[in-house]
């Protein structure tokens, strides 16, 4: 590898292939792990690829530093490294892991920076109940290292049987929902009205998944969406979420209806022709760019910044709204909306929660409401559940609002009745039970 000098991913393959012959023949042990340094592409995107590099440069030598004689040390490309171990247990690894954890417990200082940088990582044994190809062991190992990461960072996980099963568990569901998404009976749109605060009238409308199943459960997007996060279906569901709000909102007799805000995953966000999809669907529906609103949470913005500054910014310049989701539940919301071309925030559930009860909630919404009146942003307060809530929304100067107490997720029968008996000019009374 021409950065750092340690062998390649090739090299690593060929030398794997090597022990994995002497693990199949003479019974040797042979353990693979996988790091991955955490929020790497924070420091890179904010400190320049220049300083990126030089931290790769050292983490390989604090690394290198920790490793026993017979282990190997590879960068396979990015932030990832592996390390392969032969004539190691899996205890063996855990110990070098945990070494390798603390070492990079100490920053590192590059040029006048100091920046921390822990890794996740993930451990596999070729052991009896592996029957798949040397290069599939390190496959697992990336496997182990995504819960890792997902767990939470700065950790390592050893890849099991149990994890094994959730992968092909989670394999089998996004073919499921693959399957799903070529028809049009199973996933389904549910609206939740939002509403403006002052007056009770139905302002925007936002769109939430369901999956009726073949024996008449509904799923909700909590119990198939997780294990979705990331996979290219997930652009594929956006886009098909995206067409069944385009049909509707085609149809001649809902010409009245407000905007529908749809969810749009960090995956499609991530994809340089997103904008151009989302604009050809709207041009064959005939459907004007100012009746949908995307919805994406900060994550969306934090794997690939530049492509999806892009994408907002072409979505923003032809006609399409975006409001930044689950405001305040991220690590740096503030700088996202100064940073990118949204029109408007919702405030996450956890805040509205506690509005009537805690004072100190309270000055945080007031806070957030006041900054978005500043920056000409649009605020829902989402998860009202009770009157006291919205009448303290009310009283803060938050614009929009939606939640159980306003109304829950309906489909879409239930909704154009409610629209046909002249609820849209006032869904909630203004101050009712203030
Ligand atoms: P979200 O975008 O934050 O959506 C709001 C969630 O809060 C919805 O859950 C909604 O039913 C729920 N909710 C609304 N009012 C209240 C309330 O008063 N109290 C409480 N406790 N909850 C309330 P849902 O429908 O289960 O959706 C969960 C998440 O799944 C959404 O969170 C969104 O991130 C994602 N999602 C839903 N539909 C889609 C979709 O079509 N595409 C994508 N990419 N993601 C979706
Ligand atoms: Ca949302
Ligand atoms: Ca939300």
């Amino acid at each position: 590898d021409a950065l750092t000098g340690l062998p390649n991913r090739r090299y690593l393959l060929e030398r794997l292939g090597a022990e994995w012959t002497r693990h199949r023949d003479a019974g040797q042990q042979l353990v693979v792990m996988f790091l991955d340094l955490d929020r790497f592409k924070v420091v890179n995107d904010s400190l320049g690829h220049h300083f990126g590099d030089q931290l790769l440069v050292s983490a390989a030598t604090r690394l290198r530093d920790c490793l026993a004689d017979k282990c190997m040390l590879a960068r396979l490309g990015g932030d990832e490294f592996a390390i392969l171990s032969a004539e190691a247990s899996v205890e063996d690894a855990i110990e070098l892991a945990e070494r390798i954890l603390s070492a990079f417990d100490v920053p590192f200082s590059i040029g006048d920076h100091v920046v921390f940088s822990s890794c996740s990582i993930g451990i596999v044994s070729a052991d009896d109940d592996f029957h798949g190809e040397p290069a599939d062991l390190l496959r697992d190992a990336d496997t182990a290292m995504y819960r890792a990461k997902n767990g939470g960072r700065d950790s390592y996980v050893v890849f099991n049987q149990e994890l094994r099963r959730q992968v092909s568990d989670q394999m089998q569901q996004e073919g499921s929902l693959r399957a799903a998404l070529k028809k049009d009976d199973e996933l389904v749109p549910f609206f939740q009205p939002i509403v403006c605060t002052a007056t009770g009238r139905l302002t925007a409308l936002e769109a939430l998944i369901r999956w009726r199943q073949p024996d008449g459960r509904v799923l909700t997007p909590g119990e198939f969406l997780p294990a979705m996060e990331g996979l290219r279906v997930m652009g594929r569901l956006d886009l098909y979420m995206l067409n069944r709000i385009a049909v509707i909102l085609a149809q001649p007799g809902l010409a009245g209806w407000p905007p529908v805000h749809v969810n749009c995953s960090s995956y499609s966000m991530t994809r340089e022709d997103f904008a151009d999809d989302v604009f050809a669907l709207l041009q064959q529906h005939g459907v004007a760019p100012s009746r949908i609103c995307l919805e994406l949470t900060e994550g969306a913005l934090i794997a690939e910044p530049e492509i999806a500054r892009r994408t907002m910014q072409r979505l923003a310049d032809n006609g399409v709204s975006v409001v930044l989701d689950d405001f305040g539940t991220g690590f740096s919301s503030l700088s996202y909306v100064h940073e990118y071309r949204f029109s408007g925030l919702k405030v996450d559930k956890s805040f509205t929660f506690g509005l009537s009860s805690n004072p100190r909630t309270r000055a945080i919404v007031r806070a957030i409401v006041r900054m978005a009146e500043s920056l000409d942003l649009r605020v829902v307060a989402e998860g009202v559940e009770d009157a006291m809530t919205l009448a303290a929304l009310r009283e803060i100067g938050a614009g929009q609002a939606q939640g159980y107490y306003i109304a829950k997720p309906m489909p879409l029968a239930a909704l154009v009745e409610a629209l046909d008996s002249g609820k849209a000019t006032q869904w909630v009374a203004p101050s009712e039970k203030m």
